[in-house]
This record gives C-alpha cells, structure tokens and sequence, in this order.
C-alpha cells in the first residue's frame, strides 16, 4: 500500500495542468497549487502516507460531515424537515432550487443545506460554544488535540460573505433558520475553516468506514446504519453537481472542499484523504479526483467492485 502511495504522489508530482486556486476567498489565493499529500487509514489500524501528508490546509466543505454528523446525533431524523436528502444539480453556492422548495435546501453539503445544519446545532447556543462541541469533536474523531480553527481563513470569508449570506437571508425569509444570521454565517465559516492535514482527515473519516466505530479506541461514535446513510449522502452529494461525474470515476463515497482536500470512504476498509489545492470548474479538486481514481483502479476498493 505504501508503494502505491508513492506512485500516485510521484505521477500526480510530474502532472502539469493542476487546476485554479480558489480565490473567492482571498485567503486561500495565497496556498501554493504544487503541494500534494494523499493518506489512508485502514480499519486494520494501518496508516500510509505520500507527499505532503503532516501539513494543515483548509478543509472547507469538508467539515459539513462533520457538522452533519453532530446534527443527527442532537435531533436524528426531525433534521430532515429543513433540509433535503437529494443531489442538486446545481453549483455548491446556487440560491435557485431554494425558491422552488419553499426555501428548503436539496442537501446538507450544498452551502445553503450546510448553513441550515449550523442553525440546526446552534440550539439557542453563542457560536463560540456551537464552535467549542464542533472542534472537541473533530478532535476526538482525529485523535488529535492539535487541531484548531483558521482565524484568518474565518475572517477573510466573512468579509467576503456575500453570496452566503444571501443564502441564508432568503431561507430565513422562508422561517427555516432559527438563529440571526451574522452568528449562524460566523459559526458557518469558521466551520469550514478548521485546518487539518491530510494524515487528521483519515484518521477523522474512519468511523464512516467501519459501521460507525472510531479506530483504534472501538468507541461507538454513530451506529451503522447512520454510517450508511451519511455515505450515500457523500455518494450523491458530496462533489456538488459533480456528484455523478465523482461516482462514475472513482464510486466512492466522498465530501471535497474548496481548500482542495477530498475525503473518501471506502466501507470495511479504510478512509483516504487526499489534497491538492488547484481545483476543477466544479470546485473539486482537480488532482485529488485523479490520484483517487488512481487508488481506485488499483485496489479495486469502489463500492461498484473492480
Ligand atoms: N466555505 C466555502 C463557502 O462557503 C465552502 C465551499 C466548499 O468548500 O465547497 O463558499
């Protein structure tokens, strides 16, 4: 496993066309597009890494599994009733599918079902203390008392955080969020800029792997049937409209972020976090999709089979 790690890191090294830099959000204009780390953790407890596996990069998107994660856990099936379980079709920030469904998103990794997962959690909570349950919680998971939030990142999209805010003013309009809507978005964003590495990120996804148990401390974190479903969520939804495009090439459940990390699961075997900045005309990151492509064929680990 470690030598096929180093050949997708050595054959995504030598790729020229690497993709755009988000720049929407200024701060993550300034990440270098060459850098490349790709991570498996087994449910075996083994660990693999290539490239630049140990450094931090912005999550982003990412972390709606997480948030999702914790929003089952406080409310379970009643969190359906503000957001949809449906792929969109549509590009990860688009506020057009909310006007025809009374203001109720397709799904929770879309930006506007994203948002509605935050207002879902908040409770009535400040979001410095929303903010504390999410990090203790991506702490355990990783296993790693480490991992922080990205001020920086955080401020840089609130200054930015027109379209956002857009999205969650016209669902507020529909009396789908509960909270205002600067302490929703400011939780929001500092959510999606929780930094981790590649090596975190596995390590974080391998419950979903493994009907729901952390590895290696065997505690329950969700039972197996709601690792099941928040995989086929991250099957259908999680590459935004190009959701079927991900499936066709690498059939995997996976979650990508603007930061340009992807995280895959591959149920009974393992969680693969990959990271390459430069992105495709989707949001996705152009190098991540081709090196789990790459993981794909040569370990025949799709859910689809060989
Ligand atoms: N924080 C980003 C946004 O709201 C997340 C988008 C993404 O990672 O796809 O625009």
């Amino acid at each position: 496993m470690q030598d096929l790690l180093n050949e997708i890191a050595d054959a995504m090294a030598a790729e020229t066309e690497r993709g755009k830099v988000a720049d929407y959000i200024p701060e993550l204009a300034h990440v270098d597009p060459q850098q490349f780390a790709i991570s498996l953790a087994t449910v075996k407890g083994e660990r693999y890494s290539a490239g630049c596996a140990s450094t931090p990069f912005s999550i982003q998107s990412i972390s709606k599994v997480f948030t999702l994660t914790i929003a089952l856990g406080k409310m379970g099936d009643a969190l359906w009733s503000n957001v949809g379980r449906e792929p969109s079709g549509d590009p990860f920030n688009s506020i057009v599918q909310l006007e025809h469904e009374s203001g109720k998103p397709r799904n929770p990794f879309i930006n506007a079902g994203a948002i509605a997962v935050v207002d879902a959690i908040m409770m009535g909570h400040e979001p410095k203390e929303t903010l504390a349950e999410l990090l203790s919680f991506v702490r355990y998971i990783a296993d790693d008392e480490s991992i922080c939030f990205d001020h920086v990142v955080a401020a840089s999209e609130m200054a930015h955080r027109d379209r956002n805010a857009s999205l969650a003013h016209f669902m507020k309009a529909f009396g789908r969020l509960r909270h205002d809507v600067d302490k929703i978005l400011g939780t929001y964003f500092h959510q999606c800029a929780i930094a981790m590495s590649c090596d975190q990120l596995a390590h974080a996804g391998l419950f979903l792997a493994s009907d729901g148990v952390n590895q290696p401390s065997n505690i329950r974190v969700v039972s197996p049937q709601r690792a099941r479903r928040i995989n086929s969520l991250m099957m259908m939804c999680g590459h935004y409209d190009a959701s079927g495009e991900f499936a066709f090439r690498v059939g995997l459940p996976g979650k990508s972020g603007v930061g340009g990390g992807i995280l895959a699961i591959a149920p009974g075997q393992g969680s693969i976090a990959v990271w390459s900045p430069g992105l495709d005309d989707y949001g996705n990151s152009l190098l991540g999709t081709k090196a789990l492509e790459m993981f794909v064929q040569r370990t025949g680990w799709s859910v689809f089979g060989h």
